[in-house]
């Protein structure tokens, strides 16, 4: 039936390899992650056995090559993944996107043979979780404000500050953190090193107790004279800002993924539900006060997806897909932001009960109107590149 309900005109777009992959994640977030999902989200608890099976699936690690132990996947297969995921449980998708776009991705694209050959494997196959910490207390959107601060040590680095809002900032065994190292550089003055949890002085302080998004870990991290081995440092000195940057135009990609899949979900829910419920003798559905909502929702959730799958094919086929990513994120995350919204709407009270999966999509959605840029962020970005 939600089979049904879902649009195959975008098949026609992927191939077959891809459509499996898409059938693969569909077929285990319905049979392993559906029946859990308000279980997690009531404790707050890390699924970390559904992360285990997502591992062995090669969900965490799925565009790192197979000579790392990783799915060999590109993007358009990462997005629909995520896609797939997040149409169940948008928090366990928040989890796969930073664990693979954020933390392993910026140590497979900048770090040294060596870097990559210690930390990718385990990081493809789940022995080890990935954060990735940029925003700050104090720096946000303007990221290069961090207070973070990295000094020489002989060969090493001495590295002090905290780090805000950090994915797998509790459960993480490795993240990936930036860190100013000249100040009077400024963007140049940035690096970015991994660091690990075994490192003394390097913990996790406060889990956030959060509107939505509730079973991805969210915590602060606090970095206390921890001393980094010289070959923990990813790249060149004071290349940490540039690269976090382009690892956030691929992490918007897995962003605006997640939010067709939350669009898509709120939409499957409420297709369902306006066949059953009745209001004055009929179903809902037969209001076409309804029925525009629905057709709306179908309309911009299809839109962002083929947006999404755009910029992941221009990052598969090497073009500048920067600017995509940021239309990509900013469209679909505002489209998810409707589309749950609409789906309380279409379902009145029951909509508001936690019975129902909308109330749930409806607090998730708006966190992908905010993570990994704003989306003010994104216009100024679009903005620029249209004025050029
Ligand atoms: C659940 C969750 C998970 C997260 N995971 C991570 C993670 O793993 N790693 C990580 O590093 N960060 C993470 N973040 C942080 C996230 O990326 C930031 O919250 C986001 O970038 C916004 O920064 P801010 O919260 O400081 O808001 P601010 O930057 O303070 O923005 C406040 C408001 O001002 C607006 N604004 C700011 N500057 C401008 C401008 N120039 N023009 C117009 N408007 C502007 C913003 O759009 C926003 O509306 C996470 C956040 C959450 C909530």
């Amino acid at each position: 039936m939600e089979e049904e309900a879902t649009s195959v005109a975008y098949d026609t777009a992927l191939s077959e390899e891809q459509i499996a992959v898409r059938n693969l994640a569909r077929d285990f977030a319905e049979t392993e992650i559906r029946p859990v999902v308000m279980e997690f989200d009531e404790s707050q608890e890390f699924p970390a056995e559904i992360f285990r099976k997502m591992a062995e699936l090669g969900f965490l690690g799925i565009t790192v090559p197979t000579e790392y132990d990783g799915a060999g996947l590109g993007f358009v297969e990462y997005a629909l993944i995520v896609e797939e995921i997040a149409r169940v449980d948008p928090s366990i998708a928040l989890g796969v996107a930073a664990h693979n776009g954020l933390c392993t991705g910026h140590i497979f694209k900048f770090g040294s043979e060596e870097l990559k050959r210690k930390y990718i494997p385990r990081l493809a196959r789940g022995e080890t979780m990935g954060a990735w910490g940029l925003t700050e207390p104090g720096s946000g959107s303007d990221a290069g404000g961090m207070q973070t601060v990295g000094r020489r040590d002989g060969d090493g680095w001495i590295l002090n500050g905290a780090k805000n809002f950090i994915t797998h900032g509790t459960v993480g065994d490795i993240a990936v953190i930036m860190a100013v190292t000249n100040r009077e550089a400024g963007a140049n003055g940035i690096s970015a090193f991994v660091v690990d949890k075994s490192m003394p002085g390097f913990s996790a302080s406060k889990k956030e107790n959060k509107l939505g998004m509730r079973c991805s870990d969210t915590s602060s991290l606090v970095l206390e004279d921890v001393h980094i081995p010289a070959e923990n440092l990813i790249g060149e000195e004071g290349e940490g800002f540039r690269q976090a940057l382009q690892i956030l135009d691929g992490g918007r990609i897995s962003i605006a993924a997640l939010s067709v899949g939350l669009g898509q979900g709120a939409l499957d829910a409420s297709l369902k539900y306006v066949n059953e419920r009745k209001q004055f003798g009929r179903k809902i559905a037969e209001f076409q006060g309804i029925q525009f909502k629905l057709a709306m929702m179908a309309t911009e959730v299809e839109a962002a997806r083929l947006m999404t799958y755009k910029a992941a094919y221009m990052r598969d086929h090497r073009q500048d897909f920067a600017v995509e990513a940021s239309k990509a994120k900013y469209f679909a995350s505002e489209v998810c932001v409707r589309s749950a919204t609409e789906a309380v709407q279409i379902h009145g009270g029951y909509g508001y009960i936690k019975e129902y999966p909308v109330e749930k999509f409806y607090r998730d959605s708006k966190l992908l109107t905010i993570g990994e840029g704003t989306s003010e962020i994104q216009k100024i970005v679009i903005s620029r590149a249209v004025l050029k």
